[in-house]
């Protein structure tokens, strides 16, 4: 994957390790290659894309041919959304983003604790490999994987396959939520988000040392269904 000499960039803060090809190619993919990639500036505009889905004004950014043509040149995404694979929460149409801006990884409950290396491995790639600056856990309400880590949250071989192994490792959250006032299954997604987060900021070797130089920031946020509104969790 190329990983040592992008990561070498990350985390030596050095510029001049970037072989020109690759900074060529910066420059020239990606509808937000330009702008400004620091954290806080890419929530802010995955926020302001929310804000147009929500009020029903999408830009669609990103979307002609001649973006698809740059982009074959290479990706230059700006953020990795871990999200649930719930049909109703596709990252960029929400955050009204192009081909190209989003790394998206998409699993049913969208956990980290117990996903194995290929959710693990999957954000690492976009941290150390492609330069994202943001990682954001999006969760949403109404989970259909946390709905059933509740309902199931005593049971034994309730499930058939690896539904179940999906299920209990959701359970922890449910666990964890259980005793707060308020919606049980709203909790339940709340604190499945914050797990996850909580996992991404001390995932070494990668993620960890990007946010604690400050080069990545790990967000989470929960998606309404029916509003379309992304709510961040502090
Ligand atoms: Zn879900």
């Amino acid at each position: 994957m190329g990983i040592p000499s992008r990561r070498r960039f990350l985390f030596s803060g050095g510029a001049a390790l970037v072989a020109p090809s690759f900074a060529s190619l910066v420059a020239q993919t990606g509808s937000h290659a330009t702008s400004d990639r620091s954290p806080d500036a890419v929530l802010h505009r995955l926020i302001e894309g929310n804000r147009h889905f929500v009020a029903g004004s999408l830009t669609h950014p990103g979307r002609t041919p001649n973006d698809f043509k740059a982009l074959s040149q290479g990706q230059n995404p700006m953020a990795a959304i871990l999200g649930c694979a719930d049909s109703r929460v596709p990252p960029e149409i929400l955050f009204d983003q192009g081909v190209g801006d989003l790394f998206v990884i998409r699993v049913a409950g969208n956990y980290v604790n117990g996903a194995g290396a290929s959710v693990k491995g999957s954000l690492e790639y976009a941290v150390a490999e492609l330069g994202v600056t943001l990682l954001m856990v999006l969760g949403h309400s109404q989970c259909g994987a946390v709905k059933a880590a509740i309902q199931h949250l005593n049971d034994k071989d309730a499930l058939p396959g690896a539904i179940n192994d999906l299920v209990n490792t959701i359970k922890p959250a449910v666990l964890e939520s259980k005793d707060k006032p308020g919606d049980a299954l709203e909790n339940a997604i709340r604190a499945n988000v914050k797990r996850s987060v909580e996992r991404l900021q001390t995932l070494e070797p990668v993620v960890a040392p990007a946010v604690h130089a400050g080069k990545v920031k790990v967000v989470g946020g929960v998606y309404d269904l029916a509003s379309g509104k992304v709510q961040l969790l502090s």
